[in-house]
């Protein structure tokens, strides 16, 4: 196991003004590769801090990628910290001067004295040239520790990373990368996920992790690089199935992965089926997820119900109040819209408000063969409600056509 720490310096990311996105960009890359990230640390404009955490991570990590510090103004420090935590003190680099210098006079900017500071680097260390910036970063190593500073700009920080860090990192450890695995619901929660997996006896090298959005839920399953294609196959379909109906994708294996409209449309498009939807509470929210999709034909909204039922041309239609009355209306909807506009299936979404702040929602759809209807009670502030409604439909569809 080789360990990575990531190490992000700069006060505006302590108090929350920039959002460190330096470290996740480095540990989705280095995960990839096979390295262990272990941990991620931010410090700010406080050299005894930095000189502290310098030592620390020399002593417990392989490598260590810090980024930002490296500016020309009194608060980047990291250069500074480095020559006192490593006892290497700063040495004037002349190439790194004449880089920066031309850095400024290619753009016919005077160079302000501040950036003479960037051509210091510790004694001893590598040189990481900077064709994209001002600051050149730099690369030692200290204890067990291999450490690359590069500068905070994510531009910068990445093509340093892609052109001076990782091939050093290629040639100098052999890492094998892990394989991840990701199983993708729709209207499951985290918890529920879990109490389905009760029973799962995973080998103990596999790492089972849930990721939760409001638009879908995740289940990993990373794998150490020694397992066999078929041995990961035959676990991720085995917690896949215990799951259940609410999975969509098994990203890793499923040929077809993406979003939800992805695998729907994929669906859709090799059963040469089309759609035609009517909606209430999310007001062309299903439609609007569908666009640029041929097989949409036909959409319709209308908060309204009733509003609904006579550009359906069923006028007569009366609200009814039984749960089943109300799924047949659904279903009225669903097959009425289907034979107007011609499409393989018909989908409908009606809601109903009772006394409650609970949202009846009834979902139907119809085609040559089949019918079906489903009740979800939703709740929350309507823009969720809409979300899940949208949601709820779209995966309802996927799952009415992948059993047909
Ligand atoms: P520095 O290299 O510390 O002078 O940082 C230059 C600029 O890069 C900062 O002002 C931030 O806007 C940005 N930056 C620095 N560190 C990070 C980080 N970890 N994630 C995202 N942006 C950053
Ligand atoms: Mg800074």
């Amino acid at each position: 196991m080789t360990t990575v720490e990531i190490f992000s310096q700069g006060e505006e990311l302590v108090t929350g003004q920039t959002l460190d996105t330096n470290a996740g960009w480095l540990s989705a890359k280095l995960v990839q590769m096979g390295f262990t990230v272990s941990r991620h640390t931010t410090v700010g404009d406080k050299l005894d801090d930095l000189v502290s955490l310098l030592r620390e991570v020399a002593s417990r990590a392989d490598c260590c990628i810090c980024t930002g510090g490296l500016g020309p103004t009194i608060d980047d420090l990291t250069a500074e910290a480095v020559a006192i935590a490593f006892d290497r003190p700063l040495e004037f680099d002349e190439q790194a001067y004449q880089q920066i210098s031309a850095f400024f006079s290619n753009r016919e900017r005077p160079m302000p004295k501040s950036n003479r500071k960037q051509a210091l680097l510790p004694q001893g260390s590598k040189r990481l040239d900077n064709d994209w910036g001002t600051a050149p970063g730099f690369a030692l190593h200290y204890g067990r520790c291999w450490f690359a500073f590069v500068p905070g700009v994510p531009f910068e920080m990445k093509q340093l990373y892609q052109e001076r860090i990782q091939p050093h990192l290629l040639a100098n450890y052999s890492v094998k990368p892990w394989q991840l695995i990701t199983i993708k619901t729709i209207g499951i929660g985290e918890s529920d996920i879990q109490q389905r997996l009760e029973s799962l006896k995973l080998p103990e090298q596999v790492q089972l992790s849930f990721r939760t959005s409001s638009v879908e839920n995740q289940t990993k399953l990373l794998f150490p690089p020694e397992f066999s294609r078929s041995e990961l196959e035959t676990i991720s379909k085995q917690v896949a199935k215990l799951i259940g109906d609410p999975v969509f994708t098994i990203e890793g294996i499923d040929e077809n992965s993406g979003d939800l409209i992805t695998i729907l449309s994929h669906l859709l498009t090799t059963r040469k089926l089309t759609l035609a939807v009517a909606e209430t509470i999310s007001q062309g929210q299903i439609a609007s997820h569908c666009i640029g999709e041929n097989w949409l034909i036909e959409s319709l909204f209308c908060r309204d119900t009733l509003q609904l039922a006579r550009k359906l041309d069923l006028p007569n239609m009366e609200l009814a109040v039984e749960e089943e009355q109300r799924a047949q209306l659904a279903i009225t909807f669903a097959r009425q819209l289907k034979t107007m506009s011609g499409a393989d299936i018909g989908l409908a979404q009606l809601y109903f408000q009772d006394q409650t702040s609970t949202t009846l929602l009834y979902t139907a759809l119809v085609s040559a063969t089949d019918v079906k209807s489903q009740l979800l009670k939703i709740s929350g502030p309507i823009r969720r409600q809409q979300n899940r409604a949208t949601l709820h439909a779209l995966d309802y569809v996927r799952r009415f056509v992948k059993d047909n």
